[in-house]
């Protein structure tokens, strides 16, 4: 990725702001893009909107090392200003790359950049703090969509309806561990079945 010279936003970048975490969580935070202290760092959701998120994992019991955090873009936009379309699409396949890579139980997007990916034009007013089974490159993934962390910052109703969304977090996850327990049991019985088919 580092090498990649197609992608955009590189020349006006201090460095490549990739993900930290878990690579074996069961949870993976998609953010927007890094901001000054990420870009800084090289290290994603580590400023302001990040001492919030660190906060809200606190809040529920987990903590940054239990999770894995991406963004949808991995350099900073000058100003901090929101991805234009072929921005996201440059980042796509390396993002892709994470998920696959993380293959979390549950994806919980951080604003609406994240949201639309596997969402499509919805808006988060509507849909915060709702799980939504998604199917996404021939998988299927729990989609919980929230709120992010800056906009809670800068307005105290949508701090409380992410810390609200938050508390959700344990239950979500529980339902998702099922339905992938459901799923791979399924496809070993149909292993077994084929098996047992091929014995007759
Ligand atoms: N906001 C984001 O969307 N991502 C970061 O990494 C930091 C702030």
């Amino acid at each position: 990725m580092e090498a990649d010279k197609t992608l955009p936003l590189k020349d006006g970048a201090t460095r490549l702001v990739f993900g930290d975490g878990n690579p074996e969580a069961e949870i993976l935070f998609i953010g927007e893009g890094p901001g000054y202290w990420e870009d800084q760092k090289g290290l994603p959701f580590v400023g302001n909107a990040g001492a919030l998120l660190n906060q809200l994992l606190i809040n529920i019991g987990m903590k940054r090392g239990d999770v894995y955090i991406t963004n949808v873009i991995h350099f900073r936009a000058p100003d901090n200003r929101d991805p234009v379309p072929e921005e996201i699409e440059s980042f796509k396949p390396y993002l892709n790359e994470i998920i696959k890579i993380i293959d979390p139980k549950l994806i919980i997007t951080l604003g609406r950049f994240s949201m639309g990916k596997f969402l499509g034009s919805v808006t988060i007013t509507g849909i915060h703090g709702r799980e939504k089974l998604v199917e996404w490159e021939g998988r299927r993934v729990w989609v919980l969509p929230m709120y992010h962390p800056a906009a809670a910052l800068r307005n105290g109703e949508i701090k409380r309806r992410l810390m609200a969304d938050f508390d959700r977090i344990p239950e979500v996850l529980e339902k998702a561990r099922k339905e992938v327990g459901i799923v791979e049991k399924a496809v070993e019985e149909k292993k077994e079945n084929a098996e047992q088919m091929a014995l007759v």
